[in-house]
């Protein structure tokens, strides 16, 4: 079973970079779209919110599921 980064960036990503600065931990670049450093990465999901085309996707958003409790 493959232990996978929960963070997606979608096909529809136009790489416009708008998200890069949002994340505080600079774990994602740029070319041609956006690319997620999987080991830079916590799964925060503070970058889902700040792309214009909701090309960001995160599997259980840990944001929401806290905001649950
Ligand atoms: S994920 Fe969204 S904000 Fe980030 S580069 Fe792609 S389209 Fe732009
Ligand atoms: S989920 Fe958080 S750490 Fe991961 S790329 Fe987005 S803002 Fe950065």
């Amino acid at each position: 079973m493959h232990c996978e980064n929960m963070m997606t960036v979608l096909d529809k990503c136009v790489g416009c970079g708008e998200c890069v600065p949002f994340c505080p931990f600079e774990a994602i670049t740029t070319y041609g779209m956006a690319i997620v450093d999987k080991e830079k990465c916590t799964e925060c999901g503070i970058c889902v919110d700040y792309c214009p085309i909701d090309a960001l996707y995160l599997k259980g958003n840990k944001i929401k599921d806290n905001n649950r409790q």
